[in-house]
């Protein structure tokens, strides 16, 4: 472990949506300086940092100007090629490490670690042709979710198949872009839910309350703080957090999402080796926020404590939604967070909300 980075050293961000903009703002209070690496210019990120590079992830000579310019390099999203971590991280410390990378880009090799990990995940069988698809629709009784092996978020590249007959995997390959898929299981789940949690360079572990989480097409929609689960649940996801952490020695936060199962075990969904949208909510409703800790973990400071002062419901404002901005900052305990994104796509997540009400028992 290295001494805790000294206020006015520059933490580098690949990356410069929102959660880039989130982790730049928590930086700033704890007296750090941030440069983001991202190709589009006045990016949400670039608007509340020190400075940005224009460049692409993997442009080799923008990675050079970034790691002369900052101390310790993060990241944002998971698609920042895994290479251009490794090159950096022979220079520059990098967190989270290029293995979380690697394994979250991969829903095949993230299912693979996690189960070798003894922690349960939906079934699943790899999908490289029309015919394994064929043999996987046969095993799994015609019922799973397709998807995208790489590169999937928000529930792009995704495909229900309820029922399906063998022959209906002819052209799916093609029809889901000619790129290798993963036929899962489908989930007859009672709810969502996530956890937040990180893991310090001096390796102390921390997690936030789970939270429950609804998605509208694939898209987190909201996020509830407690979640409806019992104690016993609520354990077994900090469990599979924190030996996820281990196992990789990892330093940052990560967001790891699970299905809970009507008699309240657990399967992992997917692992996110960075500050998460489910956990926007502890802006609002803890002292010490995921973004303040992840900086926290990269900077080398001690972990901050992760208790919640009130409960909490966290919307998404996606796509038209943040033309009721208005209406919702004139309640008072509303927390109202935008992202300075000039245009408001369908499906673009625009900013979000936390309404907090008092802790209950
Ligand atoms: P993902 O992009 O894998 O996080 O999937 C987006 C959303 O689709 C999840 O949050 C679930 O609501 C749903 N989903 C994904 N995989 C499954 C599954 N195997 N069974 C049931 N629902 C799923």
């Amino acid at each position: 472990m290295s001494a805790p980075l000294p206020a006015g050293s520059t933490i580098g961000i690949i990356g410069g949506g929102q959660l880039g903009r989130m982790l730049a703002m928590a930086a700033a209070r704890l007296g750090y300086r941030t440069i983001v690496l991202e190709p589009q210019p006045d990016c949400p990120a670039a608007q509340v940092a020190n400075s940005q590079i224009v460049a692409d992830y993997d442009d080799r000579f923008a990675l050079d100007r970034l790691a002369r310019a900052s101390h310790v390099v993060t990241y944002e999203f998971e698609n920042v090629p895994v290479s251009a971590v490794q090159a950096l991280a022979d220079t520059i410390p990098v967190y989270p490490p290029a293995r979380a990378l690697e394994i979250s880009q991969d829903r095949v090799t993230e299912k693979t670690f996690l189960n070798g990990s003894g922690i349960p995940t939906a079934g699943f069988r790899p999908i490289d042709s029309d015919e394994d698809l064929r043999q996987a629709l046969v095993a799994f009784n015609g019922t799973g979710v397709l998807k995208t092996r790489r590169l999937g978020y928000d529930g792009k590249g995704q495909r229900l198949l309820r029922n399906a007959t063998p022959s209906e995997a002819d052209g799916s390959y093609v029809a889901m872009g000619n790129v290798p898929l993963v036929l899962e299981a489908f989930v007859s789940f009672d709810r969502e839910i996530s956890i937040i949690a990180a893991r310090g360079q001096d390796g102390a572990l921390s997690a936030y309350d789970p939270a429950e989480n609804v998605h509208c097409g694939g898209i987190l929609a909201k996020s509830t703080v407690p979640a409806a689960i019992s104690a016993n649940t609520a354990n077994a996801a900090e469990d599979a957090a924190f030996a996820i952490l281990q196992s990789l020695n990892y330093v940052g936060v990560i967001g790891v999402e699970f299905f809970v199962l009507p008699d309240g075990s657990l399967l992992v969904n997917e692992i996110a080796p960075r500050v998460h949208n489910s956990g926007h909510w502890t802006e609002a409703a803890c002292v010490i926020s995921q973004f303040e800790q992840h900086v926290r973990a990269v900077a080398g400071l001690p972990l901050g404590t992760t208790s919640r002062h009130s409960d909490c419901v966290m919307q998404n404002l996606i796509g038209d939604e943040v033309s009721g901005v208005d209406t919702l900052s004139r309640e008072p305990e509303l927390m109202l967070h935008l992202y300075g994104k000039a245009e408001a796509r369908p499906g673009r997540k625009m900013g979000h909300f936390t309404r907090l009400t008092p802790r209950g028992g």
